[in-house]
């Protein structure tokens, strides 16, 4: 299983001197095995770059989405592929709590798009129903979900295949003044003895109490989870769009040093491609 990273910004892109080693493009990490069997996970500007790549071949696409808050969508309706003719592609959106799980078409409608998703020549289906299940397969995988502590709700990913474990939590917020959705005892279940744990921190202490209850977790809590669940590699998205790369470099190598011998930790990059065969 390998695991590339198009997209590891929170909230807004940020292009930007400060942001070259990051990277600005907003959540899209995409997942290909062995057999050729691959997922897209979330579809943020950084799918915009993947698509590039795609488009080259005619092989069926698949996308789970975790919520459907623009930094998650925003990069759909300039992912080539959906302009090819007949290409298949398949979207699973998360748990939302709204009846609007297929708003990543949505959002190509109005006056807010100059192609309306229904010109689209790609053959497009949203599973509106399958957001539900806590259980099911898409080729190659076997996926698992667990839903967001997030405004408006939304689902992290648990993916198997190749006898690897891969977790997507984005974004979520682990101690979460609103309403739990699932909680630290379920998370620790959920992603226990993943090979690589990608989990949302935007906060750190600095960023609360004002941003309390927003939907996003702290690096350091993010961190004790990962050890607690024995995780074997934490990488850590959804950054925050303030977030320079020298402050980034200063929060990863304090946990770094701080779980030492007991966590591969890291602030994810853009760009960076991670082979678990090799791990
Ligand atoms: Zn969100």
């Amino acid at each position: 299983m390998k695991v590339e990273f198009f997209g590891v910004r929170g909230s807004s892109p940020t292009p930007g001197k400060h942001t070259v080693l990051f990277g600005g493009n907003t959540s899209c990490v995409y997942v290909s095995l062995e057999d050729g069997h691959d997922v897209i996970l979330d579809a943020g500007t950084g799918i915009i770059a993947l698509g590039d790549r795609l488009v080259k071949n005619h092989a069926d696409i698949n996308i789970l989405l975790t919520h459907n808050h623009w930094d998650h969508i925003q990069g759909f309706p300039f992912f080539r592929p959906i302009y090819q003719d007949n290409r298949k592609i398949t979207i699973v959106p998360g748990a939302v709590e709204y009846d609007d799980k297929d708003a990543i078409l949505a959002q190509m409608s109005g006056s807010t798009h100059p192609v309306k998703y229904q010109q689209l020549t790609a053959d497009i289906n949203v599973l509106t129903d399958q957001a539900l299940n806590d259980t099911f397969e898409i080729p190659g995988f076997n996926v698992r979900t667990q839903l967001l502590n997030h405004p408006d709700g939304g689902s992290a990913y648990c993916l198997s295949a190749e006898g690897k474990k891969l977790a997507f939590v984005t974004d979520n917020e682990l101690s979460s003044p609103n309403k739990m959705n699932t909680t630290w005892q379920q998370w620790l279940d959920f992603i226990a003895g993943a090979d690589i744990l990608i989990h949302d921190a935007q906060y750190i202490e600095e960023d609360l109490p004002l941003k309390l209850g927003w939907g996003h977790s702290k690096l350091s809590e993010v961190a004790r989870l990962a050890c607690e669940a024995k995780v074997k590699s934490l990488y850590i998205v959804s950054h925050d769009p303030a977030r320079t790369d020298d402050e980034l470099l200063s929060q990863e190598a304090k946990l770094q040093e701080e779980y030492q011998g007991r966590l591969n930790i890291y602030c994810a990059r853009e760009g960076t491609v991670v082979d678990l065969a090799s791990t």
